[in-house]
């Protein structure tokens, strides 16, 4: 057995660190003013420029196929990658990617969506779910109906991430109520905003925020159905599947930060004529911290090499995703409690991520869903206890 990275993973892992530490953490302090200010902590045109400074580092498309001009990268690396980005709490994301179910479009939209959202040129969203359906997809409502060459897409979609931004949706609709969502009742169709759906903010504990997304006989062309008509179900289900190692890895990175920042807190911060890392209440805090970030390392690390071996990565995800996103809730719980007073404070990043990782307890999958899955793959023998060792 051998948990040891490879020169070659090492390399760019470290190259991915130095990029956010000499060009992305510098920003930092002036991105948590501008926060407060309720502003974007960085521009849609400052984030471009550092993602093309990052593409001559040579990040650029971590998922993208080659032929697209991307890395192709393996996931273990895109997972080490996340954990790097998730370093700073400055919004910043590599360049050159697009959702990873627009490779299902046709030669004409990959002209108009696919290759220009990895340009950076337009940006997207995807909706899937409703005011009336979240963990239960299969309940979405939106509807849309054939006119001619046309579809009229009806009904509301919420929590959209950039669903204020984005230039078009990816949406999925019901397109055949009686065959049913699970039974190839839905269709996914690419919906550009001047088409006629509108968004509305919604104010969330976090920064930025997402949105409603509204359509009121929204006409869209046949051309514009991605897949096949029936397929809208389980394209969402390939989206959010994607994320699922991604988001914990993410997670990682905040945490192995914020713990980092508690333990220099710990070994300079007195009380009582010591030092408060004297004490065994915080040195049991940074010790439980420090366990759980290890577990969740590799559980994540695991979920992405089941991704490399080609094999079905669900069951992995769901425990990378449902480990990993308690563990950073814990961890910087407390690493605000280390922190004392100070921890509470707008002058440090603590309680900005303190409201940023609650949401991964709840988004592409709650915690309770993540169980469901785990527990049904068990329940169904559908995975052995042990799993790839079993
Ligand atoms: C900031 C943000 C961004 C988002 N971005 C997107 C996006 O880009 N695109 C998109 O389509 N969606 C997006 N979402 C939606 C997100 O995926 C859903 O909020 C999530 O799936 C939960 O659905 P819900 O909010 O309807 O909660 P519900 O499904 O109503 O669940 C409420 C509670 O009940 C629990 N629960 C539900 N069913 C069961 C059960 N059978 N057993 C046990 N417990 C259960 C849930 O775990 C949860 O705790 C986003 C949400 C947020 C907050």
């Amino acid at each position: 057995m051998d948990f040891s990275l490879t020169d070659e993973e090492r390399a760019i892992r470290d190259t991915a660190r130095q990029f956010i530490t000499r060009e992305v953490m510098p920003l930092e302090q002036e991105a948590l003013l501008r926060e407060r200010r309720h502003e974007p902590g960085l521009d849609r045109s400052e984030l471009r420029e550092l993602q093309l400074k990052a593409k001559k580092f040579g990040f650029w498309g971590l998922s993208t196929p080659e032929e697209y001009g991307g890395m192709e990268l393996p996931a273990v690396l895109q997972s080490l990658i996340w954990t790097e980005v998730g370093r700073t709490f400055v919004q910043f994301k590599f360049g050159g990617e697009a959702d990873n179910i627009l490779y299902y479009a046709n030669e004409q939209q990959k002209q108009e969506f696919l290759i220009p959202t990895i340009e950076g040129e337009r940006i997207s969203c995807f909706a899937i779910t409703e005011p009336g359906a979240g963990s239960d997809a299969a309940n979405i409502k939106l509807s849309a109906r054939p006119d001619g060459d046309d579809w009229i897409l009806n009904g509301e979609k919420t929590f959209i991430t950039n669903g204020n931004d984005a230039d078009f949706v990816i949406v999925v609709a019901v397109t055949d109520r009686e065959k049913g969502v699970r039974g190839g009742g839905t269709t996914a169709f690419l919906v550009d905003r001047d088409m006629g759906w509108r968004s509305e903010f919604i104010q969330t504990m976090g920064e930025g925020g997402p949105a409603s997304l509204i359509f009121d006989d929204v006409r869209v062309p046949a051309r514009n159905i991605l897949g096949e008509i029936g397929q809208g179900f389980e394209l969402g289900m390939k989206w959010i599947g994607k994320g699922r190692y991604l988001i914990p890895s993410n997670a990682l990175g905040i945490a192995e930060r914020a713990l980092g920042m508690a333990i220099d807190y710990a070994n300079t911060r007195e009380t009582f004529g010591r030092k408060i890392g004297d004490n065994q209440a915080i040195q049991w805090m940074i010790a439980d911290s420090e366990v759980e970030l290890e577990a969740a390392r590799w559980l994540i690390l695991r979920a992405a090499w089941t991704v490399d071996q080609g094999e079905d990565p669900r069951h992995a995800s769901s425990m990378a995703k449902l480990y990993g996103a308690r563990m950073v809730n814990d961890v910087v719980d407390r690493v605000m409690q280390i922190h004392g007073g100070m921890g509470y404070t707008r002058e440090l990043p603590i309680e900005r991520w303190y409201r940023q990782v609650r949401l991964m307890r709840i988004y592409e999958g709650t915690d309770e869903m993540q169980r469901l899955i785990i527990s049904r793959d068990l329940l169904r023998g559908y995975t052995k206890i042990g799993g790839h060792l079993a």
